[in-house]
């Protein structure tokens, strides 16, 4: 089966995690700082958070942006569950706002319809790495004093209007699974250009224990700590953080490999009328995370079934997230965004990742074509 996603490890990626298997420090230290510092310097942006995965990077983008109960916070349903699951993390409210059919990203226009006057923040997602309508977004943000966390889990290496992704708002989160942009196994980062809100992120990885006698409101000796808040174990450890550094190597090699085969699947797709390829928003440059075609002519099913029967390994990106039994037994049940349902109708993902090979690229192609004859 070639996969849909697929890291790439090669034998530098391996050093790096052996030798600091043979350091002092295994769990957060020196290599989490240098992870932070190479991402911070690749995407421009101020400050930096890494931590356990990218779900918990945006559990601390909303605890930082101060989300809780009786909040609400609009994200796209096209998505992972994770960029709503966040808002509730926090006791807030996610509120679903409906995508652009073209770009498959979240519409501004119903940004807009879906603010109330308890909405705190809005959460874009970059879908399969293509940039939001990030100027758009800002634009409705300050008119209704809203913060703005990007889910950037596809788009480490995405540009919007020359700016990479991570410099744009007040938040912005990475995600390290093994298929996203590149891996550290599990893990992910949140970058800032704010102080205190890289600060309360810092503390929020750890259990919010502090020894900085700035903060503390006493102390009974050197020994002494105090818990301020309520944080969790959100640690990434060192081991982890040295692949990540070695990966950041190779990032623009990986994004230069998406693209060309993103090139080649547009090519020898562009007669078929039975298959609808990505859109690409002017002024942005997409990390290609993923490549998603519709086939709205063909039963979806079949051609999905018939695709994994023959070896290639396809996927839908996403489910609607309000469509999950947690979300529908928890008051999302007539909760209806029509783009997103019309578009996840007919989506389906091929196999992209840099491994992939031009040999394995046009099999997909093939079969593809071939499945869309028959089906
Ligand atoms: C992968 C992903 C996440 C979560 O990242 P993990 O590292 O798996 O926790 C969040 N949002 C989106 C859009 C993702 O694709």
């Amino acid at each position: 089966m070639i996969p849909y996603g697929r890291q790439t490890i090669e034998d530098d990626d391996i050093q790096a995690v052996i030798e600091v298997l043979k350091s002092d420090f295994l769990t957060t230290g020196p290599k989490s700082t240098e992870f932070e510092e190479a991402v911070k310097s690749y995407t421009g942006s101020r400050y930096a958070v890494a931590i356990s995965n990218g779900t918990s990077a945006l559990h601390a983008a909303c605890y930082a942006a101060g989300i809780g109960p009786g909040d609400e916070v609009i994200t796209t349903p096209l998505t992972f569950a994770a960029s709503a699951n966040c808002i509730l993390y926090c006791g807030g409210t996610p509120v679903f706002a409906d995508i652009d059919s073209k770009t498959y990203n979240i519409d501004p226009a119903d940004i807009e319809r879906k603010i109330t006057a308890k909405t705190k923040a809005i959460i874009p997602v970059h879908l399969a790495g293509q940039p939001c309508d990030m100027d758009h977004i800002h634009e409705i943000a300050r008119r209704h004093h809203l913060l703005v966390i990007e889910d950037g889990a596809h788009a480490l290496g995405s540009v919007y209007k020359g700016r990479k992704i991570g410099t744009l708002s007040d938040l912005t989160t990475f995600s390290f699974h093994p298929v996203k942009p590149i891996t550290t196994g599990e893990g992910g980062m949140i970058m800032t250009n704010h102080e205190d809100l890289y600060q309360r992120m810092l503390l929020f990885r750890s259990h919010c224990i502090t020894r900085d006698p700035k903060l503390m409101t006493r102390s009974d000796g050197p020994w002494f700590y105090q818990q301020l808040d309520l944080g969790y174990n959100y640690r990434i450890t060192d081991i982890q953080c040295a692949l990540g550094i070695s990966q950041m190597k190779k990032l623009d090699r990986f994004l230069a490999r998406r693209k060309e085969l993103v090139q080649n699947y547009n090519e020898a797709f562009r007669d078929n009328k039975d298959i609808i390829t990505p859109y690409q928003m002017e002024g942005t440059e997409s990390g290609w995370h993923l490549y998603i075609i519709q086939v709205p002519h063909h039963d979806r099913k079949k051609v999905f079934e018939q695709l994994r029967e023959k070896g290639i390994g396809v996927n839908v990106h996403y489910i609607p997230v309000y469509m999950h039994p947690y979300y529908q037994s928890h008051g999302y049940e007539k909760v209806h965004c029509k783009n997103a349902e019309e578009v996840y109708s007919h989506i389906i993902s091929l196999p992209l990742y840099p491994g992939l090979t031009d040999e394995e690229q046009s099999r997909v192609i093939e079969t593809v074509q071939e499945t869309l004859r028959q089906v």
